[in-house]
């Protein structure tokens, strides 16, 4: 690694995290290592499993380079790699939770892990519930003995809801609860969150790590009182990644510095277009100061990246999809933290407590990295379509 990593710039970081050309030749970045069997040189070495690598599934130095990057960004302990950002979301949850144990999770969380939680989870006799976005310190008075993990993710999937990570981590810990977020949309890079007290960050490394559509890669990162635990769960569970996806993700976590400022400038710019728009009843996106949760976003982190919602001024599905139908640049897909722009229509079904705005459709936009204008001019296409249906 180059330099002193404490001292170093972000994007100095980014450039030569995990990387020791000298332990690989001098070659600049960590072979691509496919492997199960590692040998060992002879039976003593072989039943002590003294040695650094012993089997595929444990880990390779291609896999490792990527954990130990991940650690430089995070300020973690340890980090694991797993095959999609949804594992990397229930490996924790089959870690530290048991029969029995009590579990809150924000009601404005990714779909996928209420599905897990709600099925998987109460199979297994953990009792689940759902918590408001806002709640913040109060967040006390819903801990129960048995509360084993206070789940956050911030801001909300799809309506965008800050929350209070400080107060909700310091209320779960007096209350002998793990903290577990969801950081997706922020990255390391935009807010740390085991310096505000979560015990374990997650990321869908599939976004702005991977950063091209092409791959799929979860990680979840541990503090130092955390990591055994959640490093014998990944080891029990057997969901190790190959070394192609992880070194993919190696290579977009190298501009991922670079392609976040552009996110960051292109999303805002268009969102702030968008609070002017008549036709719009209002832009769901942090960063902006007409947003409820604002204040907290401006304390706690340091940037904000290129996906946000737009509620339209009335309507229903009809105008949703005239105004999907009309996108050209934009692609309508599941997804974001690639390079290209892309919408859909966003259902709030699930939610129990934060059951979002109801002006009219919400529209979540991933602004990718095409020129504004272009953008500007396709999401008109989109509005116009929407309002004459
Ligand atoms: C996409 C996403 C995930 C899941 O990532 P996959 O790699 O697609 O499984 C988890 N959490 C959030 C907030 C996401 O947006």
């Amino acid at each position: 690694m180059a330099g002193d990593a404490r001292k170093d710039g972000i994007n100095t970081m980014l450039a030569h995290l995990g990387n020791d050309p000298h332990a690989f030749h001098g070659f600049v970045n960590p072979p691509v290592v496919r492997a199960s069997t590692v040998l060992f040189p002879d039976a003593g070495t072989m039943a002590s499993r003294n040695q650094k690598y012993t089997y595929g599934t444990r880990g390779t130095p291609t896999t490792d380079a990527l954990a130990s990057a991940m650690d430089a960004l995070e300020g973690s302990a340890g980090t694991i790699i797993v095959p999609s950002g949804l594992a990397a979301v229930c490996v924790p949850f089959l870690a530290f939770l048991s029969a029995g144990d009590h579990a809150l999770i924000v009601d404005s969380v990714y779909y996928p892990t209420r599905h897990f939680a709600n099925g998987m989870l109460k199979r297994l006799g953990v009792e689940v519930e759902y918590y408001a976005p806002e709640i913040g310190a109060d967040i006390a008075r819903q801990m129960k003995p048995n509360t084993k993990v206070v789940f956050t993710e911030a801001p909300g999937s799809n309506t965008f809801e800050m929350q209070d990570i400080p107060a909700i981590a310091d209320a779960a810990h007096a209350g002998g609860a793990v903290v577990m977020m969801d950081n997706t949309w922020a990255t390391p890079l935009f807010f740390r969150p085991l310096d505000h007290g979560v015990d374990v960050s997650i990321q869908a490394a599939t976004k702005y790590p991977a950063g091209h559509s092409d791959v799929l890669l979860g990680t979840a990162s541990a503090s130092k009182a955390c990591w055994e635990r959640l490093h014998e769960a990944f080891v029990t569970l057997g969901v190790c990644v190959g070394a192609d996806d992880a070194y993919q993700v190696l290579r977009g976590l190298r501009t991922m510095g670079v392609r976040l400022e552009r996110h960051q400038e292109s999303a805002l710019a268009i969102a702030r277009w968008l609070e002017e728009r008549p036709e719009v009843a209002e832009v769901l996106h942090p960063a902006l100061e007409s947003h409820p949760g604002h204040e907290i976003w401006k304390r706690d982190f340091s940037g904000s990246s290129g996906i946000f919602s737009i509620v339209l001024k009335g309507g229903s599905q009809r105008e949703a999809h005239a105004f999907l139908d009309a996108l050209r640049i934009f692609g309508l897909g599941y997804s974001w933290g690639g390079f290209e722009s892309l919408a859909l229509h966003v259902s709030l079904g699930d939610r129990t407590i934060a059951k979002g705005p109801d002006a009219g459709p919400i529209i979540r936009l991933q602004i990718g990295l095409e020129d504004v204008d272009d953008l500007k001019n396709d999401i008109e296409r989109g509005l116009r379509a929407a309002a004459t249906v």
